[in-house]
C-alpha cells in the first residue's frame, strides 16, 4: 500500500541483516515499494564512523540495481540519506547531479561537531540551552531548504529523540520559517516511524508540526529509518493515522527524483 521510502544497508557500519532481508520483510508486511536511502559517503571525512567510504559506494549502487533487476515485488527504489551542514554542497551538489537516485533524503544530525542524536553525546543536552540549540537547529533546517539539493526532509524534528523538548509556542516559532523554505524548495518530507522506537516514543515530526506543514502544502512520504530487516515498514499504521489526522489525503512516491502525489489508503 504505502512506499517504505527510508532503509539502510549493513554498509552504514550501523545497521544489520542482509540486504535481501529487508526486501523479504517487505514483501512478508505487503509493501509494494521500498526504497534504499543508505547515508551517503563523504570524501571529506564527515562522521566517517557512520556511513559508506566513497570506495564502498559503487558496490552499494550495483547491489540495489542487481535487487531492483531481479525483484518483482516489492518495487525497488534506490536513493540515499546526505546529511546537510555547512560546506556539504561542495562535494553534494555535484556528486548528487551525477547519480541516478530515485530519493535524496536530507538530513540534519549534527549542530557544528554535536551529533544531537547520537546516544553517546545525550548528556551534551545538560549543557546546552534548550531553545537555542532548537533555534539553530531549524535554521539549519532552513539552510537545507534553501540548497535545493534534497527531495524529502528526513526526521524532521529529530532534536526530540531524547525528549529535549521545548513549548509548543518556541517550537512553532522556529518550525514555521524552517517549513517555508521547505514549501518554497518544492521538498517533501517524511513522517519517520523510529521515533516510536526511541525514548521520545513519537513519530517524526509531532502532529503540531505536521498540521503546519499540511497547511503550507507540503507533501509527506513514510519512512522506517529501518537499520535492521524487522524494521522495514515499521508502525505504518499509525503513520498513516497521524498523517490523516493533520488532514492529509495524499502521499508522495518518487521515481528518478520526480514526485507525484498518490491518494493514501
Ligand atoms: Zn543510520
Ligand atoms: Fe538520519
Ligand atoms: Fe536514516
Ligand atoms: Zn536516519
Amino acid at each position: 500500500m504505502l512506499t517504505d521510502s527510508h532503509i539502510h544497508t549493513y554498509l552504514c557500519k550501523h545497521a544489520t541483516g542482509e540486504i535481501s532481508q529487508y526486501v523479504d520483510a517487505a514483501r512478508k508486511g505487503s509493501l509494494t515499494e521500498i526504497c534504499f536511502t543508505d547515508h551517503a559517503p563523504d570524501p571529506d571525512g564527515y562522521d566517517l564512523k557512520h556511513r559508506m567510504t566513497m570506495e564502498e559506494f559503487p558496490f552499494y549502487r550495483d547491489t540495489i540495481m542487481e535487487l531492483r533487476r531481479n525483484t518483482k515485488k516489492p518495487a525497488i527504489l534506490y536513493g540515499v540519506e546526505a546529511d546537510y551542514y555547512n560546506g556539504c554542497e561542495k562535494f553534494l551538489r555535484p556528486w548528487l547531479a551525477a547519480q541516478d537516485f530515485d530519493i535524496v533524503l536530507g538530513s540534519i544530525h549534527y549542530i557544528k561537531t554535536w551529533g544531537i542524536d547520537n546516544p553517546d553525546e545525550i548528556s551534551v543536552w545538560e549543557s546546552v540551552d534548550l531553545e537555542a540549540t532548537w533555534k539553530e537547529y531549524f535554521e539549519l533546517m532552513g539552510k537545507l531548504a534553501d540548497t535545493k539539493l534534497y527531495d524529502v526532509v528526513a526526521h524532521l524534528d529529530i532534536p526530540k529523540k531524547f525528549g529535549h523538548r521545548p513549548s509548543s509556542v518556541v517550537l512553532e516559532k522556529y518550525a514555521g520559517p524552517a517549513l517555508d523554505r521547505i514549501a518554497t524548495a518544492g521538498m517533501a518530507i517524511e513522517l519517520n516511524t523510529s521515533g516510536l522506537r526511541k525514548p521520545v516514543k513519537e513519530i517524526y515530526p509531532s502532529l503540531a508540526i505536521l498540521e503546519m506543514a499540511e497547511q503550507r502544502n507540503i507533501p509527506i512520504c513514510f519512512g522506517s529509518d529501518s537499520h535492521q530487516p524487522g524494521e522495514v515498514g515499521y508502525a505504518f499504521d499509525k503513520a498513516l493515522t497521524l498523517a490523516k489526522e493533520a488532514g492529509y489525503t495524499k502521499y508522495a512516491r518518487f521515481n528518478r527524483r520526480k514526485q507525484t502525489l498518490t491518494p493514501l489508503p
